[in-house]
């Protein structure tokens, strides 16, 4: 946190949504009788004060939000109101398809280190192979922030090559030649000049205790700050699929340890009270994952026993930190590897590491097989370990597919919550995923291709992180467990060492599940908001057998899709518990659903789980004579009676469903002894009397005295229901 201290004059009150209690919409009965006994058919939610999030109702001004996930929301929101995304000049053509960068070899030594000025001075040199994709390739963009001096540049090794600077961020290098498709040269870039630290703290000089650390955190777009790379344009959705492999050599002063990507390779004294530490790593790597930190830390290593052998976790502590308790904490780790081995697949970077380094961040940053964290909690150090496989292993393609990475750790989260203790506990899952619940739905998922320039939208926590592993948790309802964890792992198959789209997850989880899940990924990812539900129940018995019916209404906002298409958990309790779940395929607006039951329901409630990310719920009771479903008797609800029951043949159709009182999907004089059945106040009256089972209405002057004896009986009764369907 010491990185991030204080607002730094946004001009703009910071509002954030808040939790909401939103009371039950109980109907009381107005007149008649209720079947069920008071109080028990009320929201059951409700009773037990759970906070329902209010759609889009801006509430309160917020005070310092907690931090989620890395805590990249967190700071994002604090520091790109403050520091404007520079640079933004967008894009060269051939920067990212021309080239495929196959290994990157960074040399760096800082001196003149001056934590007042958050600035050292870096020289060095990064000497990249590249392989040419064009037919004919006469220039190089690469990116390096303006301020650095470029002291030779360099292809083959002898062949001198001019670098022009083209804006703040980017070089432009013309090469010696035209490089024809698929031919491979190298390009060594040697530059030197004091560093000016970006974003999140993208080369930072900061002082811990009395001592300085210097640490890097490039992402998203901000390598550029402190060496000369092959990366997507600042303030464009990017490119993150060319990654390649890294040697990273960093020459400190003689009393600090360097921690870095990889695997040590070598520790060499140099004069002057120098250490220079190789790292390198056979895993090709992205640009933004590539980091170094740099300090007087206190080193241990703890091996991860996997089924294949031992792998080395480093820990990398500063020395005031080095506590009895945060070392148990941070070696948590290995279990938590343990844990994910099975649900994931086996650590994807097996053959090197995985560390954890102290740095100035307020949070944790992924760096692949290296994972900065200013904190111990579980909660970051799973999030940041899930990292390595959704957003290191696999990452974003785009940064408009960020969820891909944070939704995901996010829910990493809530795994390890989940199975920490060696079996699965539900209710510690939920109990985690329910507290990652966004307080905010009125924005997606998936980043617009303009807002990618605002990284503050890309590491929105609601959007990105929360709602991202809301994304997950509802996929794996949709898919059920055994389902949803082979999507995860046929994705990895399919992306380990790349990176992916959304439609790319949508696509391979698709073809896993075996139907296409476009629908899904469409409502929840791509378009903004979230169901609001108001549900209905009562019971009616037929024939001997007791049916629950139940009706669900989808009531968001107009601006929110017209139908979230979802499978909805009904959970009945018939006499004591425990309850029995229903699942109703919930595809319409307005829908009913009757499930067979032993017994007259009790208790009856609607996703009891949270499944589905919802903003409010709301119960109401179901009431004889309102056919169409808003709620209230009155003569409109007569004119939808009148339609069905006159319609041809008197079939079940659109709209009519209320009106099948028997529920054999067909409306006729059967419908009225169904009614009456359940309607307690007496017999069948006179004025219908000529009505009988499976009679139809011959006559228009018949019709005429059924419906008003309809109407006096409905005006004044709540009781049984109607059905549409029965589902198994
Ligand atoms: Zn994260």
């Amino acid at each position: 946190m010491s990185l991030l201290p204080v607002y730094r004059g946004w001009g703009q009150s910071v509002v954030c949504f808040v939790l909401a209690t939103v009371a039950s919409a109980v109907v009381s009965p107005a007149m008649g009788q209720s079947v069920m006994p008071p109080g028990e058919r009320e929201n059951p939610l409700a009773a037990t004060g759970e906070a329902l999030v209010a759609a889009e109702k801006p509430a309160v001004v917020s005070e310092e939000p907690s931090i989620v996930g890395c805590g990249k929301a967190e700071a994002a929101r604090r520091w790109f109101r403050a520091d404007p995304v520079e640079g933004f000049q967008g894009g060269v053509a051939e920067a990212m398809g021309e080239t495929d960068v196959l290994h990157n070899d960074l040399t760096v030594e800082i001196t003149n280190i001056n934590t007042g000025a958050n600035s050292c001075t870096l020289t060095g040199q990064n000497r990249m192979t590249i392989q040419s994709k064009s037919p004919s390739l006469t220039t190089i963009t690469i990116r390096l922030r303006n301020q650095f001096t470029v002291t030779s540049a360099l292809v083959n090794d002898t062949i001198p090559v001019s670098v022009a600077t083209l804006t703040t961020t980017t070089r432009t290098v013309t090469l010696d030649r035209a490089y024809g498709m698929d031919e491979v040269f190298t390009l060594t870039i040697a530059y030197t000049g004091a560093t000016v630290s970006a974003a999140f703290g993208s080369i930072e000089v900061r002082s811990h205790s009395v001592t300085a650390v210097v640490s890097t955190l490039s992402e998203p777009y901000y390598a550029y700050t402190w060496w000369p790379v092959k990366d997507g344009d600042v303030g464009v959705p990017g490119d993150n699929s060319d990654k390649a492999t890294l040697d990273i050599t960093v020459t400190a002063p003689y009393n600090f340890s360097v921690a870095s990507n990889g695997l040590l390779q070598s520790v060499t004294p140099l004069s002057g009270n120098r250490n220079q530490y190789h790292w390198s790593s056979a895993y090709p790597i992205v640009t933004y994952l590539v980091s170094f930190a740099a300090t007087n830390y206190n080193v241990w290593t703890k091996n991860y026993v996997h089924p294949g052998g031992t792998m080395p976790v480093e820990f990398f502590i500063y020395p005031e930190n080095d506590t009895p308790s945060n070392r148990t904490a941070w070696e948590l780790v290995t279990d938590m590897m343990a844990e994910f081995r099975p649900l994931f697949g086996e650590y994807p970077f097996i053959n090197e590491k995985y560390g954890l380094y102290n740095f100035p961040f307020g949070g944790g940053m992924e760096h692949q097989t290296m994972t900065g964290q200013s904190g111990y909690s579980q909660s970051l150090t799973s999030h940041e370990l899930a990292h390595q496989w959704w957003g290191d292993a696999v990452t974003c393609k785009t940064w408009s597919d960020i969820w891909l990475n944070e939704g995901f750790a996010t829910y990493g989260e809530c795994l390890w919550e989940e199975y920490k203790t060696g079996v699965d506990n539900q209710s510690a899952y939920f109990t985690a995923i329910l507290s990652r619940k966004p307080s905010s739905v009125g924005d997606s998922v998936y980043i617009p291709a303009f807002a990618t320039s605002d990284p503050y939208r890309i590491f929105n926590s609601n959007y990105s992180y929360r709602k991202g592993a809301w994304v997950l948790h509802m996929l794996r309802h949709v898919v059920g467990d055994a389902t949803f964890f082979r999507i995860l792992h046929e994705y990895r198959a399919a992306y380990e060492g790349s990176a992916a789209t959304t439609d790319d997850f949508a696509a391979s989880a698709s073809a896993t599940y075996g139907q296409d899940l476009t629908w899904f990924f469409d409502e929840w990812v791509y378009q903004i908001g979230a169901p609001a539900y108001r549900y209905g129940w009562d019971s009616v018995n037929v024939g001997g057998q007791e049916y629950l019916h139940v009706k669900i209404d989808q009531t968001q906002m107009v601006s929110y899709p017209n139908v979230f298409v979802m499978p909805v958990d009904i959970a009945v309790t018939v006499g004591a518990p425990p309850s029995e779940t229903f699942t109703g395929w919930n595809d319409q607006r307005s829908q009913y659903f009757v499930w067979p039951v032993t017994a007259a329901p009790t208790v009856v409630q609607f996703d009891p789980n949270q499944w589905i990310l919802r903003t409010t719920l709301t119960n109401s009771m179901l009431v004889v004579g309102d056919m169409n479903g808003d709620l209230a008797v009155n003569s409109t609800d007569f004119t939808t009676f009148t339609n069905c029951f006159t319609g041809a043949g008197g079939q079940l159709a659109g709209g009519c469903e209320n009106a099948d009182f028997d529920g054999d999907a067909d409306i006729d004089c059967t419908d009225w002894v169904a009614f009456q059945t359940g309607w307690t106040a007496g017999g069948i009256p006179p004025e219908i009397a000529f009505c009988q089972a499976g009679q139809q209405i011959p006559t228009a002057s018949e019709w005429g005295v059924l419906a008003l004896s309809l109407l006096i009986l409905s005006a004044g009764t709540i009781i049984h229901g109607r059905r549409q369907t029965i589902q198994a």
